[in-house]
């Protein structure tokens, strides 16, 4: 479609038309889309200058900031590869991440320049770039300065549209991140071509962006999707209800996603204070599933739908989506979006399965990646003949409606017998009082591996009796978990998906119950 185009292009006509109009905004600043326009011009000619050639990686480790969107636009105006990572990293996975992506620039804020300094010794040649008003120190260059004045060689505004232009890391739910290469073309797909049109994203929108801004959704949404359409954006640093809430009211946004837990949040703030946000007409669910009740409590809540949604890094957008007007199915994450077909399929034997059997979902659409950045095994595994094997599993009922069941990668097996942690977790976050919980597969010199839930109380607290009892009520004996923590909080990532490995070593408040299955 006429979306997909060069950036350049799209930006220059922004600035045209909507020249005064913001773009972006966040705590420090804003940005019109004709200064955009200008200063990733800018930009980019000054990172050819510093040495940053067609087809290299640039790294970005930034916050939630106008920064990370206008670095994004310039690394793609100067033909190379923009890799956006999550900002919390330690010494050790930053080295990695580096090192992995060959990145030759970094973009990074004042915060975490003594981080980045770190990293300098063993890599002579990164050049880093400093966001911020005051100086950059030696030796670093300075954002502001780039975004404002003439560069030595002009902006090269020349990448094809089948160039890689971005890797973003998977989240390292299940092993160690991988970088997914992706194109011009694919990424305009998964966004101006998809979910924009799903959602009905368009120049009238004010978003209200508070996920992190290295992850797909975010890159897809909030930079390319914005910027597609001639929307405006307000960036927020974090999750905190609080600082949504005011948001919601000072922006009157129109346009909200999020994960679960801070829908959640939201909710009891808004039961707290009476919150209301009338002219918010989409709020998406990324990440991970949320739980019915939610649903039934944010529509009472707020007057609109939580949308679930489905997609992954690999298919640089989203897989599934439910629709504001669509029709709805509790639990179930959305339909296939258009332009992308799946197929559900035995694991084992690749057959396609009758609907309402559980099945592996493949896709095939013109935004799965090009594949892992030096991983051609890890590639082949998951790619063939344009189809991306997910590991996920699910259901498809007569609808064409898709419900998660799981993930193949975190599959219980208990002596022979398939447990999937989100069926146990439904039955436990039911029960009065539970306000989260996790199962995880111990290993288990018997039976391999045995299931062991944890769960986090709400105010009033938990009873472990009818904790028990419930999931005796309603589970097959063999998925009834062999151990009941109480913990202060579920270990998550930064996109609010439970990272099960780290919950088998937080330390448990409550041994509530053990033992209850031989
Ligand atoms: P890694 O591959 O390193 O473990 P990851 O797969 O968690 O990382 P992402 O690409 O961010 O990295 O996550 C995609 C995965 O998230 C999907 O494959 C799926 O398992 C899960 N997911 C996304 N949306 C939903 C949803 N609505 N319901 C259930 N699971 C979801």
């Amino acid at each position: 479609t006429d979306v997909i185009r060069p950036l350049h292009e799209l930006l220059a006509e922004h600035a045209d038309r909507l020249g005064e109009k913001t773009a972006f905004h966040d705590a420090r600043g804003s940005v019109t889309y004709a200064a955009l326009e200008r200063r990733t011009r800018l930009l980019a000619g000054h990172l050819a200058a510093l040495g940053l050639e067609r087809g290299d990686s640039a790294a970005l480790y930034l916050g939630n900031c106008l920064e990370t969107v206008e670095s994004h636009l310039a690394i793609a105006r100067s033909s190379a590869v923009g890799v956006p990572l999550n900002p919390h990293s330690t010494d050790a996975e930053l080295a990695y991440l580096l090192d992995d992506s060959d990145a030759r620039v970094v973009i990074t804020d004042p915060a975490h320049l003594d981080q980045i300094r770190r990293m300098l010794p063993q890599r002579p040649r990164l050049a880093v770039v400093v966001t911020g008003d005051g100086p950059a120190p030696p030796g670093v260059a300075s954002f502001e300065s780039m975004a404002a004045t003439e560069p030595p060689v002009p902006a090269r505004d020349d990448a094809g549209l089948d160039d890689p232009a971005w890797m973003l890391y998977t989240s390292g739910t299940t092993g160690r991140p991988k970088g997914v290469l992706s194109t011009h073309r694919k990424s305009m797909w998964g966004t101006a071509a998809s979910y924009a049109p799903l959602l009905g994203l368009c120049e009238s929108d004010r978003v209200l962006w508070p996920m992190p801004m290295f992850h797909m959704v975010a890159h897809n949404l909030c930079v390319l999707g914005v910027v597609a359409v001639g929307a405006t954006a307000r960036i927020l640093d974090g999750l905190a209800a609080g600082d949504i809430v005011e948001a919601l009211r000072e922006e009157r946004s129109t346009f909200l996603v999020g994960v679960p837990t801070m829908y959640h949040q939201l909710l009891e703030t808004a039961r707290e204070t009476g919150l209301g946000a009338p002219e918010l007409r989409i709020c998406m669910v990324a990440g991970s599933a949320c739980a019915a009740s939610l649903h039934h409590d944010f529509e009472d809540a707020f007057g609109i739908r939580l949308l679930d949604s489905y997609g992954s890094t690999e298919t640089g957008g989203p897989i599934t989506a439910n629709l504001p007007d669509g029709p709805r199915f509790p639990g179930s994450c959305g339909i296939a979006v258009p332009g992308l077909t799946v197929r559900l399929t035995d694991p084992r034997t690749g057959e396609e399965v009758a609907d309402g059997e559980e099945g592996e979902i493949r896709v095939q659409s013109p935004a799965v990646m090009l594949g892992y950045h030096r991983q051609p095994e890890a590639t082949a595994t998951v790619l063939s003949d344009g189809w991306y094997r997910t590991g996920d599993l699910a259901r498809r009922n007569a609808s064409g409606f898709l419900t998660i069941t799981g993930r193949i990668k975190e599959l219980i097996i208990r002596g022979g017998e398939n447990i999937h942690p989100r069926e146990v977790e439904d039955v436990l976050i039911q029960v009065a009082g539970v306000a989260e919980a996790a199962v995880v597969g111990r290993p288990h010199p018997v039976l391999g591996e045995v299931p062991v839930a944890y769960v986090v109380p709400g105010p009033a607290g938990v009873d472990p009796g009818v904790l028990l009892a419930t999931c005796r009520e309603q589970l097959s004996y063999f998925k009834v978990p062999e151990e009941l923590y109480e913990v202060d909080r579920i270990p998550r990532t930064a996109i609010g998906k439970v990272t099960r490995q780290a919950l088998l070593d937080l330390p448990a408040r409550l041994r509530l119950a053990g033992g209850t299955f031989h």
